[in-house]
C-alpha cells in the first residue's frame, strides 16, 4: 500500500485551490491528473525580472520591473485601437497598453494617482516607451509576490503561463516532508539537498544555466534512478522466487545438429549457448535477453537452446512478432529439425479447418516437439502438454509488466527474448535490469562488409543510374520510404508514387510491399522478391523486421534523415547477408540540420549496433530509440539517460546493498527507500515486499 504520507501528492489535482472543472482537463493533458505530475512538470526556462530602471533607463526588448504613478486612463476612441494608461516616474512617462480591455478591471487594478510595480517587456511606441499586456501589475507593498527569477513552463492550448505556475505553487505546498532515503554521507560527498528543497529549487530556479545542471535536478535524478534500480532488483527477485524447472540432457540432439549444420558457431554464440544452458539448468525460470545485430546467429542460438528441452522430453516454441518471420523461421529450421526426426510445425493466425485441429490436437498429445508462429501461439485453445520454453524474436518492446505476465503465467517457462536492435547499456541497465542478457558481438565469417553512402535526394538521376548499371550485373534492391507523416496514408502516397517512378523505368521488375497490403500480397511480393522474379522491392518500413533475402545487396533508404539511427541499422542489415558486397545508399532531403548530418555521418563511420546504439542515445535521448514510449522504456520524470549515465552505476550498487542488508525494507532507511519506491510509482515492485 501507497504510504499514507504520500496521499496528498497522489490527490487528484482538482484538490488544488483554483483548479476546478473547468481547468482540470486542461491540466490533465499538459501534465497528468494527479498533484505529483505537477511537481515533475519542470520549467523550460527563466524570466529574469530583477532589472529594475527608472523608466528612462528602460531600454526596448527587455523584460523590466518598473514602479510608476498612475497618471491617466486613456481609453480608446475607437474598439479597435488599444486601451492605454499613461504611468510616469521621475525620469519620463510609459504607456501600458491593453487590448480588449475591461476598463473597469482596469481602473480598478491601476487606480490613478496611485504607485504600482509594473513587470514586461518593454517596447517603444512613437520614442514613448510601453508595455503591452503587463506580466505583473502589483501594488508597492506586494512586491515580493513577483518572482525575481520567474520559472518558465511548458504549456498547452488553453493555459495561461500564471495558471500553470500557479498551480505549480499550490502543488509545492502540499509536499510533504520525507524521511531521507539517500545515503547520508553519499548526498554530503555530492553536496546534494534533501528532497523537499531539490524539488522547491527546480522550481525557484536562480539563473538559466542551472535548470538542467543543478545540484537539484540531479539529486532528483538519483532518486529516480534509485526506484527504478531497487524495482528491478525486486522485480527480478520475485521471479528467482516462482520455481522453474532445472532442465538438462546429454546433449545428443544439440551435436547431431551442429555436426549437421556447415558451419561452426562463432565464439559469441558459444558463448551465449553456455549462458542459456546454466539458466535452463538452474531450478528457477530463465529470461534472458539475446541482442545481436541482424545476421549475428540468434536464430540459430534460440533453436540449438530448443534442442535441450526437446531431448528432455518437452515441448519448446517460436514466437515471431508477423507471420512473414515466422514462416522464414519456418522455412529455415524445419530442415534442420526434421534431419534431426523433429516434429515442428507452424502455426500462425491464418490456419484454419482441419489442419489447424490436427496440429492442435498433437500439440496437446505432445506429438509435436517445437512449434513456430506469431502471437497466435497463446491463444486460448492453443495447449501444450508440457512447454517448457519460449524464445521470442525481436521482441524488445515488451515492458516489465508483461514480462512479469509472461513468466508468471501457467508452467514453468523458460523464456529467451531475441531482439536486433542494439539497446545501449545505460538503457539495458534501466529497463532491463531485471533480466539477463547476452550479446552477440561478432558475426559469421565470410560477411561481406556493407558500403555506406550518403547522397542527396536530387541527385536521383545519378541514383537511378547506378541501380541500372547494379541490376544488369544482377543486384537486387530493396527501396525504403520512410513515414512522412502520422499518417499511414501519407506513408503509402510516398511508397507508391517511387514505386510507379521506378516502374515507369524500370518496368516488370519494380514490386511494392506495405503495411497495409493484405497479408497474402505480401508474401506475394516477398516471394516475387526472393525467388528473383522483381529485383526492386520499394517498401514501407515493413521490411524493418527480420525478412531475409541473402540475394538482395543494394539498400536504398530514401529520407533517410526520417529515421532512427537503431531503425538505419536494423535496415541496412538487410543486405550484407549473401557472398556478395553489398551498399547501402542514404538518400536525403538537403539541407541537413546538424544533428541529422552527425546520425548520417555515424551511419558512414560503423556498422557495430551497440556503437550506434550509445549514438543514438546520445544524440536523441533513451525513449525514442526503442522506437515507443509507452512499452519497455522506463519513462523518467527527472532523469535523462544520457546526462546522467554517470550516476547509474553508483545507483545499482546501492540498490543492490540496500536490499543485501535489509531484502524486506523494514529498517529505517529501508523504510524510507519503500516510500521512494511509491513516490515514482514503482508500486508493483513494492509489492513484492513484505508488508
Ligand atoms: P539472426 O537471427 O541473428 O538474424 P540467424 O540466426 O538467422 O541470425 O543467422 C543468419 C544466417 O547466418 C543464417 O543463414 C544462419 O544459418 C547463418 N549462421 C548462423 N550462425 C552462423 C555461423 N556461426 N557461421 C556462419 N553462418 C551462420
Ligand atoms: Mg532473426
Amino acid at each position: 500500500m501507497r504510504p499514507q504520507c504520500l496521499f496528498p501528492l497522489f490527490a487528484p489535482i482538482t484538490t488544488l485551490p483554483g483548479i476546478g472543472p473547468r481547468l482540470a482537463p486542461l491540466f490533465q493533458r499538459l501534465v497528468g491528473g494527479r498533484v505529483v505530475d505537477l511537481l515533475w512538470h519542470r520549467p523550460s526556462g527563466i524570466v529574469d525580472r530583477r532589472f529594475s530602471p527608472k523608466i528612462v533607463d528602460a531600454p526596448a526588448g527587455r523584460i523590466a520591473t518598473l514602479l510608476v504613478r498612475i497618471e491617466a486612463h486613456l481609453p480608446p476612441d475607437t474598439p479597435r485601437r488599444p486601451y492605454r494608461v499613461r504611468c510616469s516616474d521621475e525620469t519620463g512617462f510609459l504607456h501600458l497598453i491593453y487590448f480588449h480591455a475591461k476598463e473597469d478591471w482596469l481602473r480598478r487594478q491601476l487606480p490613478t494617482g496611485e504607485q504600482r510595480i509594473v513587470s514586461g517587456l518593454v517596447e517603444r511606441f512613437n520614442e514613448t516607451p510601453q508595455i503591452t499586456h503587463p506580466d505583473h501589475v502589483v501594488a508597492p507593498a506586494d512586491r515580493e509576490t513577483i518572482q525575481a527569477i520567474e520559472p518558465v513552463y511548458p504549456l498547452t492550448a488553453g493555459l495561461f503561463a500564471k495558471q500553470v505556475g500557479k498551480a505549480v505553487q499550490a502543488a509545492l505546498a502540499q509536499v510533504p516532508d520525507l524521511t531521507e532515503w539517500q545515503d547520508g554521507a553519499w548526498l554530503r560527498r555530492q553536496n546534494w539537498p534533501g528532497w523537499k528543497t531539490a524539488l522547491f529549487a527546480i522550481h525557484h530556479p536562480t539563473a538559466a544555466d542551472v535548470l538542467d545542471d543543478s545540484p537539484a535536478r540531479r539529486r532528483l535524478a538519483y532518486d529516480e534512478l534509485l526506484a527504478n534500480q531497487l524495482a528491478l532488483i525486486l522485480v527480478r527477485a520475485q521471479m528467482r522466487r516462482l520455481k522453474g524447472r532445472s532442465l538438462q540432457s546429454p546433449g545428443l540432439l544439440r551435436a547431431q545438429a551442429l555436426s549437421a549444420l556447415p558451419f561452426a558457431l562463432t565464439a559469441a554464440q558459444r558463448r551465449a549457448l553456455d549462458e542459456v544452458d546454466a539458466d535452463m539448468r538452474a531450478p528457477y525460470r530463465m529470461l534472458r535477453l539475446l541482442q545481436g545485430d541482424v545476421g549475428s546467429g540468434k536464430t540459430m542460438v534460440g533453436f540449438l537452446a530448443m534442442l535441450t528441452v526437446v531431448e528432455a522430453g518437452c515441448q519448446a516454441a517460436l514466437m515471431a512478432p508477423t507471420e512473414i518471420l515466422a514462416q522464414q523461421h519456418f522455412a529455415t529450421l524445419r530442415p534442420l529439425a526434421e534431419g534431426l526426426g523433429l516434429r515442428i510445425a507452424l502455426l500462425t493466425g491464418r490456419g484454419k479447418g482441419k489442419a489447424r485441429e490436427a496440429l492442435l490436437a498433437a500439440t496437446a498429445a505432445g506429438n509435436m516437439d517445437i512449434l513456430i508462429g506469431t502471437h497466435a501461439l497463446f491463444q486460448q485453445d492453443v495447449t501444450f502438454r508440457d512447454l517448457a520454453f519460449v524464445v521470442i524474436d525481436e521482441q524488445h518492446r515488451f515492458g516489465v509488466q508483461q514480462r512479469m505476465d509472461l513468466t508468471g503465467k501457467g508452467q514453468a517457462v523458460d523464456v529467451l527474448a531475441m531482439t536486433a536492435t542494439p539497446i545501449p547499456r545505460t538503457l539495458l541497465l534501466t529497463a532491463y535490469g531485471d533480466m539477463d542478457w547476452s550479446r552477440l558481438d561478432e558475426r559469421p565469417p565470410g560477411r561481406q562488409p556493407i558500403e555506406t553512402r550518403a547522397l542527396p535526394l536530387a541527385r536521383m538521376d545519378e541514383i537511378v543510374a547506378g541501380l541500372r548499371r547494379a541490376l544488369a550485373d544482377g543486384a537486387r534492391v530493396y527501396w525504403v520510404c520512410p513515414l512522412i507523416e502520422e499518417t499511414p496514408d501519407t506513408d503509402l502516397a510516398a511508397a507508391e508514387a517511387r514505386h510507379s517512378h521506378l516502374a515507369e523505368i524500370f518496368g516488370e521488375m519494380v514490386g511494392l510491399i506495405h503495411g497495409r497490403m493484405k497479408a497474402a500480397d505480401k508474401d506475394r511480393a516477398m516471394a516475387a522478391f526472393a525467388d528473383g522474379t522483381i529485383s526492386i522491392l520499394v517498401a514501407t518500413t515493413v521490411v524493418e523486421v527480420g525478412m531475409d533475402v541473402p540475394e538482395a545487396t543494394i539498400m536504398v533508404i530514401e529520407h533517410a534523415e526520417r529515421f532512427g539511427l537503431a531503425q538505419l541499422h536494423q535496415l541496412r542489415g538487410r543486405v550484407g547477408r549473401g557472398e556478395r558486397a553489398s551498399t547501402c545508399l542514404l538518400l536525403y532531403d538537403s539541407p541537413l540540420s546538424e544533428t541529422a548530418r552527425q546520425r548520417l555521418d555515424v551511419m558512414r563511420n560503423t556498422d557495430d549496433g551497440f556503437v550506434i546504439a550509445e549514438e543514438d542515445l546520445r544524440l536523441r535521448g533513451g525513449g525514442e530509440i526503442l522506437g515507443t514510449r509507452q512499452s519497455g522504456t522506463p519513462e523518467f520524470k527527472i532523469a535523462d539517460l544520457a546526462r546522467d549515465a554517470d550516476l547509474l552505476d553508483v545507483c545499482r550498487d546501492d540498490a543492490r546493498l540496500a536490499l543485501e542488508r535489509d531484502k524486506d525494507l523494514s529498517s529505517a532507511r529501508g523504510t524510507a527507500l519503500r516510500t521512494l519506491l511509491y513516490l515514482f510509482e514503482r508500486d508493483a515492485a513494492a509489492r513484492t515486499l513484505r508488508a
